[in-house]
């Protein structure tokens, strides 16, 4: 059987990185290094590189990953391996699962070790993604699965990974799911299929109106006796301080401090304002607890009800509400298809 033509498209990361003069890590490393470093990638598949930026993912934008993912959207392959660093990996992956409803598998790598420090994951973690790219099951089963990401021999649905930890090799996890697949040997193991509804009805109502360019979402964290000024701030300000709207990552099941309450219904009466739990994930409560800075106030004053998503996720499915040019409801009813 002839072998799987896989692209691969690096972005930078610390998979890319090389040592300077001072032995600081710089972003230097373009796709074909990162091929020529595992030659063992052309046993699984005939490999296309192609360098699109050597940058840190925390100086990549949403403009650049929506022009990434109409890239791919005309690339003509069997699968595609995109290289990126990990600050940013469970945002831009999340982004291109809401862009792309193809048939070909789409993986997301990285690397938490650079390539100076002793067994860096990076070419192991590039491997394992054209392994996971090339897999008969995952090709059979592209559309069902989205993009996924691979990081230390497991395979993660876009929606639910996170970064876990800021340093450790085995930064990554599904909190909510657990992986798809593993990795073992030379085989790729599979372990269950995503239930990807709300993405898939998300993905209908963006459509290519995605592509438009919108005002930023803020990202408001909840905390103890959060007093709410940034909120006030924005409500005075005649321009929203430049936001076109906001992401509130709550407390427990849908909670926030009782001082914030005013301001945050105000701020929901002026722009889309996302109720998402800031505990890592995982479905808001609707209807349990009374009281002013409750779900049950909350829900009743107007603000959208961000379901399971994990508030990084929640700011990039509002983000691209808002360059679909949807309204309040057809919003609140995206989120609310996230449970
Ligand atoms: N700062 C790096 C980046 O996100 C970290 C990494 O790749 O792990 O590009």
């Amino acid at each position: 059987m002839s072998k799987p033509r896989i692209h691969i498209l690096a972005l930078g990361g610390t998979i890319a990185t090389r040592p300077d003069a001072t032995g600081a890590m710089q972003m230097g490393l373009g796709a074909d290094d990162l091929v020529a470093a595992v030659p063992l990638l052309a046993k699984v598949a005939n490999i296309e590189a192609e360098t699109v930026s050597r940058v840190g993912s925390h100086s990549l934008s949403i403009d650049q990953m929506h022009a990434l993912a109409a890239k791919i959207r005309s690339l003509q392959v069997d699968g595609v391996v995109v290289t990126q660093g990990t600050d940013t990996l469970e945002e831009t992956s999340f982004l291109l699962d809401l862009l792309l409803d193809l048939e070909i598998p789409v993986i997301v790598t990285a690397a938490m070790r650079n390539p100076s420090l002793t067994s860096p994951d990076g070419p192991g973690n590039l491997l394992a993604a054209v392994r996971v790219a090339a897999d008969p099951w995952v090709r059979a089963h592209a559309r069902a699965l989205g993009v996924v990401v691979v990081m230390l021999d497991e395979v993660y649905a876009a929606a639910d990974v996170l970064k876990a930890h800021p340093t450790r090799v085995n930064a990554f996890a599904s909190t909510q799911t657990g992986p798809l697949a593993a990795l073992v040997e030379d085989r790729v193991v599979p372990m269950t299929l995503p239930v990807r509804d709300a993405v898939a009805a998300a993905r209908r109502r963006l459509g290519d109106a995605a592509k438009a360019k919108a005002s930023p979402v803020a990202l408001l964290w909840m905390a103890l006796d959060e007093p709410g000024y940034l909120i006030e701030a924005m409500i005075q300000a005649p321009d929203r301080l430049g936001y076109g709207g906001a992401i509130v990552g709550a407390m427990g099941g849908g909670h926030v401090a009782e001082r914030s309450v005013d301001a945050l219904k105000k701020l929901a009466n002026l722009m889309p304002t996302v109720v998402s739990p800031r505990a890592g994930g995982g479905p808001l409560l609707r209807q349990t607890y009374g009281g002013p800075s409750s779900e049950i106030a909350l829900r009743e004053a107007g603000l959208i009800w961000g379901g399971r998503l994990h508030p990084l996720k929640a700011r990039i499915l509002l983000d691209t509400c808002l360059r679909a040019g949807l309204q309040r409801s057809a919003i609140a009813e995206l989120f609310n298809a996230f449970g």
